[in-house]
């Protein structure tokens, strides 16, 4: 039975509530982060080996030191839940069912960085959200947790809800700090990092909703004991939204020391392929990360079980491997057209770019329209060759990471689906008419 950190308290009716969350034990990781110092609370996270639940997986402590602090100006944490990346929607379950979980990580998160004004930057489509969040933070105000002199600290602290309206791109945290402060949601360039200049150039911390989570139970079991828990560098817990052909569709956690094998097919979790299909291929991290064939999926090019965890899962770098990205485990049987599957993914792309730089902003559309003319049964076996020149343009020459997340799934279905794509080609009037199913997502 895996460990569970996050989601332990999922089966207690109303934990959503205070009273019902303090029942549980809520809040008392925060009263015990209040008789700490700010920097021991950071000293733990350091610890615990968290990384960044987003997707990057960048460590959360070493990012925390990071946060410049300079006298007399104000410095914000800022919580990214402009979830919007294909396939994952963990943080939603996070905020919609574990509310004060959330509020009590971003708490204690806003003591150990100094920030007494935190923000959460909320995808808007999740247009129900804000108001769980709204509500569980009046409660744990009325009930001292936030607002002036926090359990007589002398530190004061309150938390803002900001909605997003609709932009892929303001999940970038750059973007979203533009967005925040008012403007279109341009990505800036790195550096500077937001920890030395974020939101209305203060020194920011941009964090995950379950990043923040996670720091209740670091200072709960304390950092040694939360990095005890996973393998290597992948500690603690983590959550996964899974979609596609899978039996059990849901929100998982595991521990990261599961197989892929395991997580796909015990009854714990996914509960295998429905209908006795055969597993196609699966993209493991939210739509930006390379989609991965069966064969290499649950064992890596040398042989090995594949486990859910950072290191296993990039084994073998992009030629063999993948990434554990954001959590949003996607999975296609054996009725699934990785070609049309590839064409979806460019269309959002295209559409979600901010146009700034040029070769995503006119790559991610020519991959759109020769991806759409493969599909469709008008490719040329050149368009092939095009497409993998293109994306290969797009590759670490953009702004932001969005033209990267454009150019890995088209690399890695040409990669190991090629003879998919010369399919259509050669096939053009069954391309046209076969009436493949949508992947689920
Ligand atoms: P990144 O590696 O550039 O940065 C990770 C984090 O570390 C950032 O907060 C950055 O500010 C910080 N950082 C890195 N180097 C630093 C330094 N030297 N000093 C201070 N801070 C530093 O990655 P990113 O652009 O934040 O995220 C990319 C990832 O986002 C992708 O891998 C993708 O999986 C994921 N993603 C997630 C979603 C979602 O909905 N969850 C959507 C799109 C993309
Ligand atoms: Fe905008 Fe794309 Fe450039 Fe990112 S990579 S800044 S989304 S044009």
């Amino acid at each position: 039975m895996a460990v569970k950190l996050l989601l332990a308290n999922d089966h207690i009716e109303g934990i959503r509530y205070y009273d019902t969350y303090r029942k549980h034990g809520g809040y008392t990781a925060a009263e015990k982060a209040f008789k700490m110092s700010p920097a021991d609370i950071v000293e733990e996270v350091k610890k615990s080996g968290l990384r960044g639940r987003g997707g990057a997986g960048f460590p959360t402590g070493m990012k925390w030191s990071f946060l410049a602090k300079p006298e007399g100006v104000p410095r914000h944490l800022v919580c990214n839940a402009d979830e919007s990346e294909p396939g994952t929607f963990k943080d939603r379950y996070l905020m919609e069912f574990h509310p004060h979980l959330f509020i009590e990580g971003l708490l204690i998160s806003s003591y150990a960085l100094g920030s007494n004004a935190t923000y959460v930057y909320i995808r808007g489509e999740y247009a129900w959200i804000p108001d769980i969040l709204e509500q569980a933070i009046a409660e744990a105000k009325n009930n001292g947790w936030l607002g002036k002199n926090i359990l007589g600290s002398g530190f004061d602290c309150e938390i803002y809800v900001h909605r997003g309206a609709g932009a892929y791109i303001c999940g970038e945290e750059t973007a979203l700090i533009e967005s925040l402060e008012g403007k279109r949601g341009n990505p800036r360039m790195k550096p500077p990092f937001p920890a030395i200049q974020g939101v209305w150039m203060r020194p920011t911390v941009v964090n995950n909703v379950e990043t923040l989570a996670a720091v209740v139970p670091i200072i709960t079991m304390g950092g040694d004991e939360y990095a005890k828990i996973g393998v290597g560098k992948s500690t603690g817990t983590k959550l996964l939204s899974v979609c596609g052909n899978v039996n059990k569709p849901g929100v998982y956690e595991i521990d990261m020391t599961c197989s892929v094998e395991e997580f796909i097919y015990s009854d714990e979790y996914c509960g295998g392929i429905p209908k006795g299909r055969n597993l196609k291929a699966c993209i493991p991290g939210g739509s930006s990360v390379p989609i991965v064939p069966a064969n290499l999926l649950l064992k890596t090019a040398k042989g090995e079980t594949r486990y859910m965890n950072y290191e296993s899962l990039s084994d073998g770098g992009f030629a063999t491997g993948t990434m554990m990205g954001s959590g949003g485990f996607i999975v296609l049987d054996d009725s699934q057209c990785v070609v049309r599957h590839t064409m979806t993914l460019a269309r959002f792309y295209t559409h979600e770019s901010c146009g700034q730089c040029s070769p995503c902003r006119e790559g991610t559309g020519w991959m759109y329209k020769l991806l759409k003319n493969i599909e469709y049964g008008k490719g040329k076996m050149s368009d092939i060759d095009l497409l993998w020149d293109i994306q290969r343009k797009i590759e670490g020459n953009t702004i932001c990471p969005l033209g990267d997340a454009a150019a890995w799934p088209v690399a890695a279905a040409i990669r190991h689906f090629r003879d998919e794509f010369e399919w259509h080609i050669k096939n053009p009037d069954e391309a046209q008419t076969r009436n493949y199913g949508l992947a689920h997502y």
